[in-house]
């Protein structure tokens, strides 16, 4: 089945219910490395819940996922993240209290996050130590990358809805994936700020990261992404490049039926 190396992320018959309800129904695709890859369908598709089963958050009840040809079906997300395959996550209302570059600090894959975490008070500033120093400063590279290193200290709960998404694709940078998967990373993202986004995803997939995106807008998924895989009732309708999509009757139907 070809080169696994080059089909980083593999999904084969996958099923999640929650009590009578199918929200996944044997979902299969095949993501190429370093292609930006769009996940559409309209509300309660199940494209959220796909998700949640390939990285752990939910356990699927059926299939199997397999990352850089490892067999990954029901690890906890840490160890999907651990193997590279990483989540953007909503900033949490407690990460809202602390300050852009503290969330910086406590990015998933920093077990020893609290510790670091306080590393960039003031008061304990003496004893950061190499680690944390190396750390810290590749907190604040990736900041600079985002242009939101003039908000490192900056309270999260008081960022636009695109500075926080610009935060949480730099808090996943910081686990070292090699591939991003976003759920509606434009959601409540203004228009500049949205152009800036996708700048920044572009850049990064032409640094060889892979991406899969969720998203409602279908146009914005049609005008980025290489390929396009559509899902409907829990199943996967469609998939091709954006113009065999968009001119899909079964598609247009499904995004007109809700
Ligand atoms: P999408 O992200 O495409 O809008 P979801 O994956 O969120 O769709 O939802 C798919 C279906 O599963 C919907 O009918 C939704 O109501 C249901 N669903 C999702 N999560 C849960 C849950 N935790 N408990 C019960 N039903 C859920
Ligand atoms: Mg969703």
């Amino acid at each position: 089945a070809g080169d696994t190396a080059e089909v980083p992320l593999k999904v084969s018959g996958l099923e999640k219910h929650f009590g009578g309800i199918t929200a996944v129904d044997g979902v299969e695709f095949e993501i190429d490395k370093g292609s930006m890859t769009g996940l559409i369908g309209p509300n309660g598709a199940g494209k959220s819940t796909t998700f949640n089963c390939i990285t752990g958050t939910h356990k699927p009840d059926g299939g199997r996922v397999e990352f850089n040809g490892q067999d990954i079906t029901g690890l906890e997300p840490y160890q999907v993240a651990d193997r590279g395959l990483v989540r953007t996550f909503q900033i949490a209302r407690e990460l809202g209290e602390m300050t852009v570059l503290e969330n910086m600090m406590v990015a998933p894959k920093h077990q020893r996050g609290e510790a670091l975490w306080r590393s960039v008070l003031p008061y304990a500033r003496n004893s950061v130590n190499q680690q944390e120093q190396e750390i810290l400063e590749r907190a604040w590279e990736t900041l600079e990358f985002f242009d939101i290193d003039h908000l490192a200290n900056e309270y999260a709960e008081n960022l636009s809805g695109g500075q926080r998404k610009l935060l949480e694709l730099a808090r996943a940078l910081l686990t070292d994936p090699q591939m991003l998967l976003l759920d509606e990373p434009f959601a409540g993202v203004n228009p500049s700020l949205e152009e800036r986004l996708l700048e920044h995803i572009h850049e990064l997939r032409d640094q060889g990261y892979t991406f899969l995106i969720v998203e409602h807008d279908m146009d914005l998924i049609m005008e980025n992404c290489e390929k396009v895989i559509v899902m409907h009732q829990g199943r996967i309708l469609t998939e091709g490049t954006p113009e065999d999509v968009r001119n899909n009757e079964d598609v247009i139907e499904a995004y007109l039926g809700g």
